[in-house]
């Protein structure tokens, strides 16, 4: 993972959970980290904390990935503050746990708004910025409900899933400028998302239809999206890798 050192990597949402672990994997690698909240600011700065301990440097920034003035000005401090930006992982989201009658129109447009608009306007942003250099790797969480649907959060899945055509997508329009983008599709990770809406006893049965016999750690994910950021995938785009301990097989 030496291709790793020195990089500058921006990770959306990375104050708690999946993209806290992989600010600090891709950190240990010798990265930079552009590290976002939209509310967490305690949690951003401990983050940061953990990174400097680390040797390497961070920047903590607010930015709403919905809005295309925050994106923008997020993208443009990580430029202005490392110089370029060579990795985005567009990991934000949220989620509701709500049958499809239960949902409000609100409801639907705030995690589309999230989830995927979040999505289309960081990379928009970055990919302005890796055309002009020749290189880049973006690397979006998708979630293993893109395979298999939910029966509780159909705006979530929908997001999920249009991930992956986003993904091929792109990859096919930024191949010529050596600009790599993939997916990761998580399994079931123990984070504020997930913890909350399971018992104990829950979290047990889950546990025993997991093949590798326990849920996700936030940097089973990190070590993913720095195996996808780094060289040693430099042939691989358009791909989806999925790390669930074996929970879903095709
Ligand atoms: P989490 O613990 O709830 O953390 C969510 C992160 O996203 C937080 O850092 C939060 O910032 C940030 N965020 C939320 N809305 C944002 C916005 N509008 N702009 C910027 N940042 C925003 O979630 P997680 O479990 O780590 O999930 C991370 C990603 O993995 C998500 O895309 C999720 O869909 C995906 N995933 C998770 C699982 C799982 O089992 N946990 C499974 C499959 C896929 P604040 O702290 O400031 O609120």
């Amino acid at each position: 993972m030496e291709s790793l050192k020195g990089k500058t990597a921006v990770i959306t949402g990375s104050s708690r959970g999946i993209g806290r672990g992989c600010a600090l994997v891709l950190a240990r690698y010798g990265c930079n980290i552009v590290i976002n909240y939209v509310e967490s600011s305690e949690k951003a700065q401990e983050v940061a904390e953990e990174i400097t301990g680390l040797g390497v440097e961070s920047l903590v920034v607010r930015a709403d990935v919905s809005r295309e003035q925050d994106v923008k000005s997020m993208i443009g401090s990580a430029i202005s503050t490392f110089g370029g930006i060579d990795i985005l992982v567009n990991n934000a989201g949220i989620h509701q746990h709500l049958k499809t009658w239960e949902l409000s129109l609100e409801d639907w447009n705030r995690v589309i708004a999230t989830n995927l608009t979040g999505v289309f306007l960081c990379s928009r942003e970055a990919v302005s910025h890796m055309k002009k250099v020749g290189s880049g790797s973006i690397i979006n969480i998708s979630s293993c409900v893109a395979f298999t649907g939910t029966d509780h959060e159909i705006h979530y899945a929908s997001t999920k899933a249009g991930i992956l055509g986003f993904t091929k997508s792109l990859a096919l329009e930024v191949a010529s400028y050596n600009i790599r983008v993939n997916a990761v599709s998580p399994g079931f990770f123990a984070t504020d998302m997930v913890l909350p809406l399971i018992t104990s006893e829950e979290m047990k049965s889950l546990e025993t239809k997991i093949p590798l016999g326990r849920l996700g750690a936030p940097e089973d994910i990190g070590n993913a999206v720095a195996f996808l950021a780094s060289d040693r995938a430099q042939y691989i785009t358009g791909e989806v890798l999925h790390v669930n301990g074996g929970l879903i097989m095709y």
